[in-house]
């Protein structure tokens, strides 16, 4: 499913090894399905994004953006200056790689602002077909044309946020 790469990873200036890296995916539910999102379980910023903190041995690092390193653990890329992960979901606590891409901060409140709209077009008889019907995430993106996060939000609500302190970064 995924290909955690062997060596260690230098991720937004914190070295990650394959105990971070285990550690980082046991947060992430994840589901053998492309067209899940697979959410984030640990703490979460008000925007709601994951934030994942590396514990090492001398104690724990710095809180990184669970996205980017679920894009990075996955691609094996760092991502350029300037550049950051986007959700084609829509879902800011999602770690499906397939739903992460890089791109600019301009793209990705393009995508946000695509994303509401897309939501904002449903009526509410679809809402709760979304809700109640037992198809799969994937069906429910085509059949409405929206986005995995979007039947996610319908079906279970916006993820809230855990810890509120972190600012907003990628
Ligand atoms: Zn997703």
């Amino acid at each position: 499913m995924i290909t955690v790469r062997p060596n260690l990873l230098r991720i937004d200036g914190m070295f990650l090894g394959f105990g971070q890296t285990d550690d980082f995916w046991s947060q992430v539910s994840r589901t053998g399905n492309a067209d899940d999102c697979w959410i984030w379980q640990g703490e979460r910023s008000r925007s709601g994004h994951g934030c994942f903190r590396p514990q090492y041995r001398t104690g724990p690092g710095r809180r990184l953006w669970a996205h980017r390193i679920a894009y990075m653990l996955s691609t094996g890329q760092q991502l350029g200056k300037g550049l950051c992960v986007r959700h084609t979901c829509g879902l800011a606590c999602c770690c499906n790689p397939f739903h992460l891409i890089a791109g600019t901060p301009a793209q990705n409140r393009a995508d946000y602002r695509r994303h509401k709209a897309l939501e904002e077009a449903l009526s509410e008889s679809d809402r709760q077909t979304i809700k109640r019907c037992n198809v799969s995430v994937g069906t429910l993106v085509r059949r409405f044309g929206i986005t995995p996060g979007i039947v996610w939000s319908i079906r279970y609500g916006k993820p809230g946020a855990r810890h509120a302190n972190l600012k907003q970064a990628a």
